[in-house]
């Protein structure tokens, strides 16, 4: 499938059914397979052959699926999780350990920051925020001689910043460490990181790739293109034996592009345990299979209720990088050039008690946690989300109290601008 478009890897790539195979990919709903010999299974126990033991690690169903969204993102290698947490867990204690060190963009997912700043420092790995926005001489000034990995989102949730990724992967580089990027909002139909410099790219499928909110999950992509054995020092978990397989070594076995996924699927999955269920993976699939014909009506929604907003005169404010106004505009024409995705937010005139009217009366656009599916919804974080803080806490914390997100789903967009319209008339 490599050769082929983007478009058709998102329809056909991963799976190839042979002579009389079937014609969709098939759900392996079975936890166990079968051997004729101790030693056929015993191989794969040594990671001597390729084969599937048992669902906890691999399932062919998961595989076909994660082999497709590593052809879209143009990587070598990809697995599947039970979520989006998992996958950035993944990611990073896969090269992690007690005693290293993060650099990460302060404007992230609030379940990953918490994972970053609170879970994963009590296992000892301590973290860096940077700004997004942060100069060469500033991030370079992050890193420590301890530092494992770098990491930012393409197009932050919920700020809606957009990430320099070669700026970031140019400071990561030079400290001979790997750049992770979230990927999960643009998906690899608006952007692909890894032709920008990221080394490893995450996903929380829940979002767009399923895009019709049935199924939780993540992906990890690996790109095959940080040099391990070059950094021998920093990576002992690639590039020293794991007793636990005999003394392998991953990044000598399997090389520099089979290195990664291979130890995250055989030690991590093995003993943490995340996969998605080879069910779940099929729904994904069948997201993946419409995504590029999704996402182009998601950002045209979303630029439509975008300009509709920034004329309201009810309207204080709105973030959206593909508005001429909007301070990550200029960055999104060169990572975004068919646009972001149908995440828009703004600020509306008259804080929580306007951003409360206005959602109660919305008849279309729905209230949810969730983004990214196919039907529109917002979100008021100060009512919902964060109404523990005050409005003067929210502030100080970048959410005003008025701030709506919405997640412009596939309706038209006239209905859409419609719903926001009568709903701004009632502030
Ligand atoms: C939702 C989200 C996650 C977490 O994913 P889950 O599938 O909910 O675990 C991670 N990163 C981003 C950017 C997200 O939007």
């Amino acid at each position: 499938m490599s050769n082929y478009r983007l478009d058709t890897k998102c329809v056909q790539g991963g799976y190839t059914p042979k002579n009389g195979e079937p014609r969709q990919i098939p759900i392996v709903q079975s936890t166990t397979f079968k051997y004729d010999t101790s030693e056929d299974m015993g191989k794969l126990f040594d990671l001597e052959a390729s084969g599937y033991f048992y669902t906890r690690l691999q399932n062919p169903t998961n595989d076909y699926v994660a082999a497709k969204i590593a052809e879209m993102e143009g990587g070598v290698a990809g697995m599947l999780t039970s979520s989006g947490q998992a996958a950035n867990f993944f990611s990073l204690f896969n090269i992690c350990e007690t005693g290293s060190h993060i650099v990460s963009s302060s404007s992230i997912y609030g379940g990953t920051f918490n994972l970053i700043a609170v879970t994963m420092k009590k296992m000892g790995i301590d973290v860096t925020f940077v700004s997004p926005d942060a100069t060469e001489e500033e991030l370079n000034a992050a890193f420590r001689e301890n530092t494992r990995a770098m990491f930012g989102e393409t197009i932050a949730n919920p700020a809606l910043t957009v990430l320099d990724i070669e700026k970031f992967a140019k400071v990561a580089h030079a400290h001979g460490v790997p750049l992770i990027v979230d990927n999960t909002f643009p998906t690899p139909v608006n952007c692909r990181p890894i032709e920008w410099g990221a080394d490893i790219v995450t996903h929380s499928t829940t979002k767009y790739m399923d895009g019709h909110g049935v199924a939780v999950g993540g992906a990890i992509v690996d790109s095959g293109k940080f040099d391990w054995m070059a950094h021998k020092d920093k990576y002992p978990g690639l590039c020293t034996p794991d007793e636990s397989y005999h003394g392998i070594t991953y990044a000598e076995k399997f090389g520099q592009e089979g290195a990664f996924i291979t130890k995250a699927t055989a030690q991590l999955m093995r003993d943490l345990g995340s996969i998605q269920s080879p069910q779940h993976a099929f729904y994904l699939n069948l997201g993946l299979e419409s995504l590029h014909v999704r996402m182009p009506r998601h950002v045209e929604n979303g630029q439509a209720v975008a300009e509709f907003l920034e004329s309201h005169e009810k309207v204080a404010s709105v973030t959206y990088s593909g508005l001429k106004s909007d301070k990550y505009y200029e960055l999104g024409k060169k990572y975004l050039p068919k646009g972001g995705c149908g995440v828009v937010s703004c600020e509306l005139k008259g804080g929580r008690a306007a951003a409360e009217k206005f959602m109660k009366a919305l008849k279309l656009a729905a209230i949810e946690t969730h983004v990214a599916d196919a039907r529109t919804c917002c979100l008021n974080p100060a009512t919902s989300t964060h109404r523990q803080m005050t409005d003067e806490q929210l502030a100080a914390a970048g959410i005003p109290a008025g701030l709506v997100r919405i997640s412009c789903g596939l309706e038209d967009k006239e209905d859409l601008i419609e719903d926001f319209a009568q709903a701004l008339r009632t502030v």
